[in-house]
């Protein structure tokens, strides 16, 4: 086995990166910011998007599809939409390729240019509007909720693996509603359906909030959103759910006869989640040695390992294997049983260690003449030794319990590494110290929020939306304030 993982205390960042390419996840294309998901990786995404699948499907939405590119003109239909997109565009041009006159390789043919460029769709508002347009004429043709399973591009000038890549891969859903309540209440709805799968499936606490008006979504008169906490004290948005108003249905001209029978635009929401959910996995929960994966997001949940010399003795284990395997499967706990002869157990050990598999079992020899295995998870690294009979009831709890203690763990880390400070020296004092959220008074304005952000790189997450009001002085500028808000340095 190579030589172990860089240290999290000591280059957090070598530390991901390594990570994510030991661990089989991902690795960078040959394009810059694109990235190639692993086998082992994509099985996890496949977790989140089967748990996040059911919870859409199970509060009313289903899936469709609409296409990769977009008509320029419509990204322009909405104003701050286009402006905000516009600088991360892909855009496509041409339709072909020629043979370059002076045999040098492929050339794009001039002639076959295209009548009206395409964008890539960097977020599919405007062409999911635009069919929405002939899809609605009554108020018996909403509510509209559904979701899409897609690819999007955003040319991002700096990338990083999983959290930040020109493409990523990503659920959006458009909802399209008869009233402004509506739409504010699946906003909402849909806020808390990603903060429950964060922390029932991540295992990671997070912060429900409103963003500021400067890093609302383009085209929204409400961003909400999720926000993490990851272990060098930098801050991740994990998830984003906004109300639109009616500023595409104004954009694309959708009006809907209310019961009234009087003529309106359509209030509207989008939400969506993305690949970053996996560099949030990573980076909040794993250590040194490699991968921490909650159970339940765990592609192998259980692996056995052998400890045998010789077919006859991997034929006796393997037979008091097929019991216990056969038990964890019928509980529906994915269990993998590694007889390869061709790697030592010692290496095994380590190898799912790096990946994460949240529990091992060892059997051996000794272990077959007591009837026992060794049980060993991977959060806590904790070794015990457990009958064979009734392990598999044992292995559900243990499941049920490393899920636990993994949340319980990033939320006492989450606890220990949020400060309330008062004054602007505290405050640059704290994040250059330990980072982390910190919660201070501002006084509402986008120009002290600039300021702060240019003098200290740190900006308002969000404006944590069950927080208490609490008379106070903004830090900054010493203007009232009614409550704090969550600022951190942040990926
Ligand atoms: P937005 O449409 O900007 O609200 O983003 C929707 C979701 O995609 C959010 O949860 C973001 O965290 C995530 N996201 C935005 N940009 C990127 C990116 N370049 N790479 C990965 N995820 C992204």
């Amino acid at each position: 086995m190579s030589k172990g993982l860089p240290k999290r205390n000591e280059d957090y960042s070598l530390w991901y990166n390594e990570l994510v390419k030991r661990a089989d996840l991902a690795e960078n294309s040959p394009v810059r910011g694109c990235m190639i998901i692993k086998p082992y990786g994509f099985s996890i995404w496949e977790k989140m998007q089967a748990a996040l699948d059911k919870m859409f499907k199970d509060t009313g939405h289903t899936n469709a599809y609409f296409p990769i590119f977009i008509p320029k003109s419509y990204l322009s239909k909405e104003a701050s939409h286009v402006e905000g997109f516009a600088k991360e565009c892909a855009v496509v041009t041409h339709y072909r390729l020629k043979n370059a006159p002076d045999g040098s390789g492929v050339i794009v043919d001039p002639e076959a240019k295209l009548e009206e460029e395409l964008i890539i769709r960097p977020t599919s508002e405007t062409v999911i509007w635009s069919a929405y347009k002939n899809w609605v004429q009554s108020y018996r043709d909403l509510p509209i909720l559904l979701n899409q399973w897609a690819n999007v591009v955003r040319w991002e000038m700096r990338t990083r693996i999983f959290l930040r890549t020109a493409e990523f891969l990503w659920q959006e859903g458009h909802t399209a509603h008869a009233t402004a309540k509506e739409a504010q209440e699946e906003t909402l709805q849909m806020l808390e359906v990603y903060a429950t799968f964060a922390e029932q499936h991540l295992a990671l606490p997070v912060i429900r909030g409103v963003k500021t008006p400067n890093e609302r979504f383009a085209g929204a008169e409400d961003t909400y959103c999720i926000e993490a906490l990851m272990q060098d004290g930098k801050a991740l948005q994990a998830g984003t759910s906004h109300f639109l108003g009616q500023n595409f249905a104004k954009a694309f001209d959708v009006k809907f006869a209310n019961k009234e029978g009087k003529l309106d635009y359509v209030w509207g929401t989008s939400w969506g989640v993305s690949t970053r959910l996996m560099g949030a996995l990573i980076m909040a929960h794993s250590d040194d040695e490699g991968l921490v994966l909650p159970p339940k997001l765990a592609p192998i949940q259980v692996v056995i390992v052998p400890i045998f010399k010789g077919e006859e003795q991997l034929a006796k284990i393997s037979e008091k294997v097929q019991v216990v395997r056969n038990e964890l499967l019928a509980k529906g706990i994915s269990v993998k049983f590694d007889t390869r002869d061709t790697h030592s157990p010692g290496y095994k050990f380590a190898d799912y260690e790096l990946k994460g598999v949240p529990v091992r079992i060892a059997i051996g020899p000794r272990d077959l003449e007591n009837g026992t295995a060794e049980v060993a998870r991977r959060d806590t690294k904790e070794k015990k030794v457990y009958a064979l009979e009734g392990l598999a009831n044992h292995i559900e709890t243990l499941l049920e319990d490393i899920q636990q203690n993994i949340y319980n763990k990033a939320l006492a880390f989450r606890q220990a590494n949020t400060t309330k400070v008062d004054s602007y020296a505290e405050f640059k004092e704290v994040l250059d110290s330990k980072g982390g959220f910190v919660l201070a008074h501002w006084d509402g304005t986008s120009e002290t929020e600039e300021i702060i952000k240019d003098e200290t790189k740190a900006t308002i997450r969000c404006i944590p939306i069950n927080a208490q009001p609490e008379e106070g002085k903004c830090m900054y500028s010493g203007k009232p304030s009614s409550r704090r808000v969550v600022f951190a340095r942040a990926y």
